[in-house]
């Protein structure tokens, strides 16, 4: 778990840090402060106008505070660029400010309110990491990386090199905080420097000066802002730089009609890259139940696939925005301990591993009233989760993107070779890899049957997804989803009434209580999950041009938009949300 910010608002209601006795931003104006020192110094927005079609553009901030920076940087570019370009925006951050704190801050920047709205609204938990939150109808990234930059700035600097084009160096002043101003910032600066990176900073301070140099940056004192004497900006001057090139924009196609194949179409169309979309039907598989959870997968302990979920879930909340309160419902999800090992489990989860904003550990009488239903047992709540009416918004996914749809079975024969294909259909991606490739990626079918059953007076009341062995959806049309059996290695889709019986009995045991007992069944559907052996999602090539995104199990929900942006950005050249090591944990070989 990461750190949070010890702050105190002054009486111009500016936010000022107990831990570095050191200001976010200026009292006489800190939206014209952060316009000089880091736009104007850094050539902006006049540079964003001179951009060429489909440009990544990549700025890197340390300390992202109130995010003041962001969101001016943001502002300035939907004004300025051409609208086929991109903004992404990567800031690291030790000490998040919690959204409580980052809303009483925004009372200073009435000017930025419906900015400031969107970003509250996809704030994410701090954990470590990166967070990447999608904006502006994808226009717009950011990515949160959370914990100290001395630690993170290496994860990223192995997906960003030639990358970034502008520098926004704001940590608290080198004075009250040396560690942030070592020569590891000026050396990543450098590895992640092209032809025209340039850089601006507050400070004027000796020790950044010299790094600046050392590391191969040019160094310029001009005015400060206001009162402040000087400040530093420059460019990088090292030989032999990278030249950076725009985002690749052939066409490519898309194999399936699910939420990884929605999500994918609209990441690559928001890059301006045309794209052909290939399935027997939309929605039919996994993605065609009427309601499914989205929250994130723990360990009772932090393991790669915990990270990954973690990083997965707040990309998936951006995402998924625009249909808040239409086909997304941020209810909450409990997860009741139900037996000594579960609650055993939810202890350990609850320890201080993960933070409040991510899941807490309820009281009997807490859970109850989360739920708003008896549940009785010590829980689980992760507050930021939620449910999904996956055929919908699957759908709405694929019309935003506006791709073209041919509803068709896809054959390994119509694969081009030089066209990018993306093999996304579930656990129908093992045949048709295997077809193409001559090996079988591991991925292994799961049978999982849900029941549709009728609400009562008291189950109408329920408030959250309940998770226990099974799951249990808020009533949406009068009815609940209920679910699902696990069957590995069956990949038939018949209904069987022992399922239904079996998703029942289920919910009973783990409830133990009158309202979950003989509720009235309605209808059942069957799809097949697609798994990997090691749980984590599949995502990369396979061979020249082909690609698969597959094995995303019972947490495709989640999972689907951030292996979105890992695609998009490998097949269009822009830049990777996760680190190294996590991407190597989800290529297929
Ligand atoms: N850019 C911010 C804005 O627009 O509001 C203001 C940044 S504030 C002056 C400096 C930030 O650096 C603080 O939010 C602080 O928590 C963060 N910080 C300090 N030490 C850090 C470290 N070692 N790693 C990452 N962030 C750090």
């Amino acid at each position: 778990m990461n750190s949070t910010a010890d702050i105190h608002f002054n009486s111009d209601g500016v936010p000022v840090s107990n831990q570095f006795d050191d200001i976010y931003f200026s009292v006489d104006s800190g939206i014209d402060e952060s316009r000089y020192v880091f736009l104007q110094h850094n050539g902006l927005p006049e540079a964003f106008a001179k951009l060429p079609q489909h440009y990544e553009y990549v700025v890197t901030e340390t300390g992202f505070g109130t995010g003041l920076n962001f969101l001016l940087c943001w502002q300035a570019f939907v004004q300025h660029a051409p609208a086929s370009c991109r903004l992404v925006f990567v800031s690291f951050e030790k000490f998040p400010l919690s959204r409580a704190q980052l809303q009483q801050a925004y009372q200073a920047l009435p000017q930025l309110q419906p900015l400031c709205e969107q970003l509250l609204a996809v704030y994410p938990s701090p954990e470590q990491g990166c967070h990447r939150l999608c904006l502006a109808d994808g226009r717009v990234t950011l990515d949160l990386w959370c914990g100290d930059i001395e630690d993170q700035l290496p994860q990223f600097i192995e997906q960003a090199r030639g990358q970034v084009d502008r520098w926004f160096l704001d940590g608290f002043a080198p004075a009250k905080n040396p560690q942030m101003w070592q020569p590891f910032l000026f050396e990543a600066m450098a590895a992640s420097a092209h032809q025209h990176t340039r850089y601006a900073t507050f400070t004027a301070a000796g020790v950044v000066k010299r790094g600046l140099q050392a590391a191969g940056f040019s160094v310029e004192k001009v005015k400060g802002f206001g009162r402040k004497r000087e400040m530093l900006c420059g460019q990088a001057q090292q030989s032999q730089l990278p030249c950076k090139q725009v985002l690749r924009t052939d066409a490519v196609t898309v194999v399936g009609g699910g939420i990884a194949a929605a999500t994918l179409t609209l990441a690559l169309t928001r890059r301006g890259v045309p794209v052909k979309v290939v399935s027997n039907g939309i929605a039919d598989g996994a993605s065609g139940n009427p309601q499914g959870a989205v929250y994130p997968l723990l360990h009772a302990e932090t393991t790669p696939l915990s990270q990954f979920y973690l990083q997965a879930f707040s990309t998936a909340v951006s995402y998924y925005l625009p249909w808040r309160h239409q086909h997304w419902f941020d209810s909450g999800v409990m997860q009741p301990g139900f037996n000594p090992q579960r609650r055993q489990r939810a202890e350990k989860i609850a320890s201080g591993l993960y933070s409040e904003q991510t899941v807490s550990l309820q009281t009997p009488a807490q859970a109850d009233a989360a739920a708003n239903l008896a549940i009785g047992q010590p829980s689980l709540l992760y507050p930021a989760a939620g449910w999904l009416r996956p055929a919908p918004l699957v759908k709405a996914l694929f019309d935003s993107a506006a791709a073209e749809l041919k509803q068709t079975q896809f054959e390994p024969a119509d694969v081009q070779p030089h066209t990018p294909t993306v093999i996304a259909c579930g656990h129908h991606s093992a045949a048709l890899v295997e077809a193409i490739t001559g090996e079988r990626p591991s991925l292994n079918p799961v049978r999982g049957q849900i029941s549709l059953v009728r609400a009562t007076p008291a189950t109408t009341a329920l408030r959250t997804v309940l998770c226990y062995k099974g799951y249990m959806v808020p009533a949406d049309n009068g009815l609940h989803c209920i679910g699902a059996t696990f069957n590995r290695g069956d990949d038939r889709t018949d209904v069987r009434s022992e399922d239904d019986q079996q998703n029942q009995a289920s919910l009973a045991d783990c409830a133990e209580q009158p309202w979950a007992a003989g509720l009235e069944h309605v209808a059942s559907r069957v799809s097949v999950r697609a798994t990997t052996p090691d749980h984590q999602p599949m995502a990369g090539l396979v061979a020249n041009k082909v690609y698969v995104c597959s094995g995303l199990g019972s947490r495709g929900l989640t999972a689907a938009p951030v292996l979105a942006e890992v695609l998009a950005a490998q097949i269009t050249g822009g830049l990777q949300p996760l680190s190294s090591d996590a991407l190597a944990r989800l290529t297929p070989r």
